[in-house]
Order: C-alpha cells, then sequence, then structure tokens
C-alpha cells in the first residue's frame, strides 16, 4: 500500500492572518527586533507564568547565552544526556566546557536523574535536563542534586512547550533557565527562533545584554521615536537577537498552542491504541509522577529481538510507502567530534545506544488528517507483522 502523496514527519501549520501579520512588519518598515519581538516576549512570559522571556534566534543560541550568562568557561563541566540533538552538547563546548554524560532511562528515554548524583565533581557547574519528546524530566530529583552541589540548571525546553510538571508550565522554574525552539519542526514556529525564560534577574540582564553585542541598548531604543542614540558596551556580546518577521510569526502560532498540542495529544492516542499489543513495536513508558506531556514527536522503538529488519530498514520501508519519518537521535556521544575530543566510546551509555538503534520518529503535526493517521498506522503494522522473525529470537 502506497499513498498518493508523500506524508512528511512534521509540517508546520501558520494561518493566512499570521502571513498577513508578517507582511505587516514587511511593509511596516521595522523587520527587526522592535515592537512585535516584546510582544512576543510578554505573551510567552505569561503563557509560562515566568518573570523574564527574552527572544533570541534560535534555541541553540538560547543555550549559548544561557551558559554564557551564568559565567560557564573552560575548565568546567556540565552534565547532560547523550539522548538528544547535538546542540545541547555544542553549546557546552562551545562555552569552553567538558560535557558529561548520564544514561538515561531505558523506557522513558530521559536522563535517568538517580544516575545523576555520581556525575558531579568538584568541577560540574550546571546540569542540563533535556524533556525528551515533550515528557518533562523527573524535575525533583534534579533539583535536589543541583541545591546539594550549587550547581545551576539549564533545562532544555526545545520538545516541551505546554508541557507541565506536577501542575507547573516547564519553563517556569524561577530558579532555572529554560531554553525552547521554535525551529519549524516543533510544537510552534517562527521559522527560526527560541525563547530564554528565567526567574533569576542577574541571568535575565546578561542574556538581554549578550544577544545583542553586548550594548546596553537595542536598534528599537536607538532608532525609534522616542528612542536615543547613546549605548555603552559591558561585554562582548553576540547577535543572537529575534526580528520581528519572526516575532509575528510566533505570536499567531502561540494564539494557537493549546489548539496544537491538543490535536497531537489525540494523535498519539491513536497511535497508542492501536500499536498496543502489537509484537515488535515498544511504546514509550509513562512515567507515575504527574506530567503533561507535549508530545513533540512519538518515538516508539522497534523490537529487534523479534524483528529481521533494522531501524533503518524499517524507515526505507515507511519511505517506500510515501511516508516520511525521523531519527531522534543518534546518541551523542558517538559522532566522530565528541568520540575524539571527550574520549567517549561505545558501550559508555547502553541504554541510550540501545534507544538510539532501535528508535523511529513518526508523523506527528496539528494538520495531520485521521486517514493519514490510519495510512501511518496501516503502514507501521503491515511492515512490523510482515518481519517479524518466526518465533523470535527471544523464544
Ligand atoms: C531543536 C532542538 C534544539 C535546537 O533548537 P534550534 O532552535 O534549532 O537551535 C536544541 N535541543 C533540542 C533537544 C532540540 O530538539
Amino acid at each position: 500500500m502506497r499513498r498518493e502523496t508523500f506524508l512528511p514527519f512534521a509540517r508546520p501549520s501558520i494561518d493566512e492572518s499570521t502571513i498577513e501579520d508578517v507582511c505587516e512588519s514587511l511593509r511596516s518598515g521595522w523587520i527587526t527586533t522592535g515592537p512585535k519581538s516584546i510582544r512576543f516576549e510578554n505573551a510567552f512570559r505569561e503563557r509560562i507564568g515566568t518573570s523574564y522571556a527574552l527572544a533570541v534566534n534560535s534555541a541553540t543560541a538560547g543555550l549559548h547565552l544561557a551558559q554564557l550568562a551564568l559565567g560557564i568557561g573552560p575548565g568546567d563541566e556540565v552534565i547532560t544526556t547523550p539522548m538528544t540533538f547535538v546542540a545541547t552538547l555544542n553549546t557546552i563546548v562551545l562555552a569552553g566546557a567538558r560535557p558529561v554524560l548520564v544514561d538515561i532511562d531505558p523506557g522513558t528515554f530521559n536522563m535517568d536523574p538517580g544516575r545523576l548524583e555520581s556525575a558531579v565533581t568538584p568541577k560540574t557547574k550546571a546540569i542540563v535536563p533535556v524533556h525528551f519528546a515533550g515528557l518533562p524530566v523527573d524535575l525533583d530529583p534534579v533539583s535536589e542534586v543541583a541545591q546539594r552541589h550549587g550547581l545551576a540548571v539549564i533545562e532544555d525546553c526545545a520538545h516541551a512547550l505546554g508541557a507541565s510538571y506536577k501542575g507547573r508550565a516547564v519553563g517556569s522554574d524561577p530558579g532555572h533557565v529554560s531554553v525552547f525552539s521554535f525551529h519549524p519542526t516543533k510544537n510552534i514556529t517562527t521559522g527560526e527562533g527560541g525563547m530564554v525564560c528565567t526567574g533569576l534577574e542577574e541571568v535575565a540582564e546578561r542574556v538581554a545584554i549578550l544577544r545583542q553585542h553586548g550594548m546596553s541598548k537595542g536598534a528599537w531604543s536607538r532608532y525609534a521615536a522616542t528612542g536615543t542614540p547613546h549605548y555603552d558596551v559591558a561585554l562582548p556580546g553576540l547577535k543572537y537577537n529575534m526580528m520581528d518577521i519572526q516575532a509575528a510569526i510566533g505570536l499567531g502560532q502561540l494564539s494557537r498552542l493549546d489548539e496544537f498540542n491538543a490535536r497531537r495529544a489525540s494523535i498519539v492516542e491513536r497511535y497508542r491504541s492501536a500499536f498496543s499489543g502489537l509484537d515488535g513495536l515498544i511504546l514509550p513508558a509513562t512515567p507515575s509522577y504527574e506530567h503533561v506531556h507535549a508530545w513533540h514527536i512519538f518515538t516508539p522503538l522497534l523490537d529487534l529481538d523479534l524483528l529481521d529488519l533494522t531501524r533503518d530498514g524499517f524507515m526505507s520501508l515507511m519511505r517506500e510507502a510515501n511516508i516520511g519519518t525521523a531519527y531522534h537521535y543518534q546518541a551523542v556521544h558517538l559522532f566522530d567530534f565528541y568520540r575524539k575530543t571527550f574520549g567517549f566510546r561505545p558501550g559508555d551509555f547502553p541504554n541510550a545506544e540501545r534507544v538510539s538503534e532501535r528508535i523511529v520518529s513518526l508523523p506527528l503535526f496539528p494538520a495531520m488528517t485521521d486517514s493519514d493517521v490510519e495510512d501511518v498506522i496501516e503502514a507501521v503494522t503491515s511492515i512490523v507483522k510482515s518481519h517479524l522473525q518466526r518465533g523470535g529470537k527471544r523464544a
């Protein structure tokens, strides 16, 4: 069975009024950071329930700035997970620090907080938990370890907009620095973009300055009718600010976040019921603590003990059915740079490696129709069933 049209694994939903608002920015003559960026920050701050929300041009930029603002640099260690997008680790290295990894929980794919404390050394400065797929990390034990050792916590919330942990929005912890992504595959998009949230005033001030050359004042407060031209430079900064063109998209997207996430959750519910009891496919585990999942991606594991198929083989068969899938992620410690520079080797983080060999992301985006969802279910079921080894290696 092959679909007539290709179904991608992700696609943003951008409505006409948002497109009109982008055009309005383009026509207005003010296209970079300005009134819409400020409105987007305010709307985001209220949505998360945080004191400061600072718009940047990507989550990668936000993660980099968070570490610079916290004073993380050469000689420091930062603890994170091998099951993440490489930007999480790249920014640690770019800040000058050494990434230290702790293995994941094999069921939820999140950093296992039980392994955290043994990774702490006198050089440790921060922990970067990643809410994988939109499932909140068990933050209480993470915060406890951080407090006991005086460590900063930078939450990589790239997958987790709209998630909550024990009744609180992910990204709202006032003592943490939380970074969101608006890349086109994420729960909302600005094309490219990100947001840094925190309750720490000094960190927020430093992020605000470092995102625009270290200047005390942005272009909007210099060139607008009420602006003044002078500024000072406190620190050499970067160029990580968000444009109003992006913020216009973000405002339209944020107003639809609940609608988007509700659709994501209902698609996942359908997947879960269709795949429960399907031999050859292992569904992500649900932790017992109270949480709301943001369902950025839906990532079952292929049970390679029962199938005569690799994950990559499965992905090409899905492609033959005209359905896109994605790979989130290769365990980061096995990338060439990380092996060579930090001496990571296969076998270092067995849970992450095992998951990394088996994981696949199925199509999941709000504009998927019910019949798209059924096409995915039919293709997955038929591929998995026709590749079950008789008896299985396990039997
Ligand atoms: C997407 C992503 C990032 C980077 O986000 P950008 O906005 O593309 O820079 C960082 N961490 C994780 C876990 C991501 O999925």
